[in-house]
């Protein structure tokens, strides 16, 4: 019988396979008293599991380190390595084993899960939603250790990889014994068996939990794969072997589709593809609009290894360089300069003269480092110490990072950003520790280059006092993602209030536009780096407003560059004009100009 799920949308396109479920080892594991004579076996029977994992992890650390460049893996799949690694060797979790085992005569396994479920408890009272999130991890990792415990193989590390298979919609109906795609559906993924998906032949996943910003999301959207999360009870409804239709632009999964509605997705799906195809033949196309505006097309990047994607893709050059997930999951080691240096330098050079845009350090919020040493645990992190506030609370660090930035600048050309900046008082010390990185720079008879320096306008109160930021700096550059949760109080990693985030709120555009308009009057470039910038049903009214400059996921580039081609500035100018004046402007957006 047909039936469908609706869970979040995180990476686009259709899906068409059979169901791989990876069932949860927790619940069905064996639950029976031993003798005292078998504590000690019983506890190094968990402790072989655990170094079984241990190793597989590091061997598969040792092989992304030795990926080709073109291979390379996000970076945040190697930060997340390291947390697994850090939540294996983790005295608490074998201290509350060798208890359970010792004093109460449990088996290893069922010792083994008690104490995942104590530290689960623990994980669960954290307001900390980076922490929270670690819960997944602890869980993905003790299926792993009862797993090898067993000694049965993580199923992804094998993937069925299948020779010739089949993917027309006409063979799959006809033919259901022939090799089919296969969806992944588990309760949860964990970046390293995302790895693993990367690699083998699974044409989407689903999870039952996950948020838009769960690390799984921003992986799988990284690798624009189809892909739902938060579809919860999917592990539990679907069986294996069922036919699943992922539908990646909707958030919707289809259990078990009616030929009918096989025959929709599929049509869907070859769509999808010509799209694609279609799509691919603007690459060499340049961005102007029919009234002959040049439009700028930028790419956000995470590592220096994304350079390359976002020259395939046609970008223009990097408009936002998210520098912090180099300082994410280090335990508290940040990078030096050199490391830090190298590695802009390799962005810079990745891109080929096209000019880079560093945004410095925004850790806090959804983005905590995992330094034992800082407090993270605030009421509400999103209005705490992030960003910009970190870096000024910290100068040594910052000018670490400066230092590194301005030197790199020397090799290409380098836009330097800084995020989160609502006071005057922080412009100006920021200013000040950009002026003292370079005489460091200078005392220590280091070359460094030019940059131009940039702020974020991410707060309303910085969208509104635009005369301050407009007096000290060369460009602006529009954060959505930040600009519409602080706008509308919208915990934007938050999925229960996920239906109330929303772009074309009134308020949200009006602030986008007034950024635009005055940073135009005064000859200043501006330009969205939010997930606006890649919408395309934002693409012409952002037009319309006077935006010139658009930076986002390359993926997205080819998308947005036809709706570029296809506008007319001046037409949507008036038609702007109009929505902005409209206290519920969503309807218009999506009517035609
Ligand atoms: C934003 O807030 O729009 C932005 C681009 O920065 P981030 O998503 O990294 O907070
Ligand atoms: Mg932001």
């Amino acid at each position: 019988m047909t039936f469908s799920i609706h869970g979040l949308a995180v990476a686009r396109g259709i899906a068409i396979g059979r169901a791989v479920l990876v069932a949860s080892t927790r619940l069905d594991v064996a639950h029976y008293f031993i003798e005292p004579s078998q504590v000690a076996a019983e506890i190094k029977r968990v402790a072989d599991g655990r170094d079984a994992v241990v190793e597989e992890i590091q061997r598969l650390q040792t092989s992304i380190s030795l990926m080709a460049p073109k291979e390379k893996t996000p970076h945040e799949i190697s930060a997340l390595l390291d947390v697994h690694l850090m939540l294996l060797q983790d005295e608490e979790l074998a201290n509350g084993v060798r208890h359970w085992i010792k004093d109460r005569l449990y088996n290893a396994e069922w010792a083994l899960t008690t104490q995942l479920e104590v530290l689960v408890r623990q994980f669960d009272e954290m307001e900390d939603e980076y922490l929270r999130e670690r819960k997944a991890d602890l869980e993905q990792i003790t299926e792993k250790v009862l797993r090898a415990m067993r000694g049965v193989s993580s199923p992804l590390v094998q993937p069925p990889v299948r020779q010739g298979r089949k993917t027309s919609q006409q063979d799959l109906l006809l033919d259901d014994t022939v090799d089919v795609p296969l969806i992944l559906i588990a309760h949860d993924l964990s970046p390293a068996d995302m790895l693993q998906f990367k690699q083998s032949v699974f044409a989407g996943f689903i999870t039952d939990v996950g948020g838009k910003t769960s690390h799984t999301a921003i992986v799988a959207r990284s690798l624009d794969i189809p892909a739902v999360v938060g579809a919860r009870l999917s592990s539990h409804l679907i069986r294996q072997d069922d036919w699943v239709v992922i539908d990646g632009d909707a958030g919707v999964v289809v259990i078990d589709p009616s030929p009918i509605i096989l025959a929709e997705y599929g049509f869907k799906q070859r769509q999808g593809e010509l799209q694609r195809g279609r799509l691919s033949r603007l690459l060499h196309t340049p961005a102007v609009t029919m009234d002959g505006q040049k439009i700028e097309l930028l790419a956000n990047i995470e590592s220096p290894d994304d350079a390359a994607s976002a020259l395939k893709a046609g970008a223009v050059g990097v408009g936002l360089f998210r520098s912090e997930f180099m300082f994410m999951g280090r335990h508290g080691r940040l990078p030096n300069e050199e490391e830090q240096y190298l590695a802009y330098r390799r962005a810079v050079e990745g891109m080929q003269g096209l000019p880079v845009t560093i945004r410095t350090v925004d850790v806090g919020a959804d983005k905590p480092l995992d330094d034992s040493l800082r407090d993270d645990a605030h009421l509400n992190p999103a209005l705490g110490l992030r960003a910009i506030r970190w870096s000024l609370a910290d100068p040594a660090m910052f000018l670490t990072q400066l230092r590194a930035i301005l030197r790199a600048a020397a090799h290409g050309q380098v836009h330097m950003l800084i995020p989160m900046l609502v006071h005057a008082s922080e412009i100006r010390q920021t200013m000040s520790l950009i002026d003292h990185a370079r005489v460091q720079l200078d005392n220590r008879g280091v070359v460094y280059g030019p940059v131009k320096i940039g702020a974020m306008i991410e707060i309303p109160a910085a969208a509104l006092t635009l005369g301050v930021f407009l007096k000290y700096f060369d460009f602006l550059s529009i954060g959505t993602n930040d600009l519409i949760q602080y706008t509308l109080a919208i915990d934007r990693a938050d999925e229960s209030v996920a239906h109330l985030y929303d772009p074309m709120h009134p308020a949200v555009l009006r602030l986008v536009a007034n950024t635009i308009t005055q940073a135009h009057a005064q000859g200043k470039p501006v330009s969205v780096c939010g997930e606006m910038a890649g919408d395309t049903a934002m693409t012409r009214l952002l037009l319309g407003m006077g935006l010139r400059s658009f930076s986002m996921h390359p993926a997205q580039i080819l998308a947005v560059k036809q709706e570029v081609l296809r506008a007319d500035t001046a037409k949507l100018a008036v038609w702007a004009e109009g929505v902005m004046m409209d206290d519920e402007p969503s309807t218009r957006i999506s009517a035609k100009a």
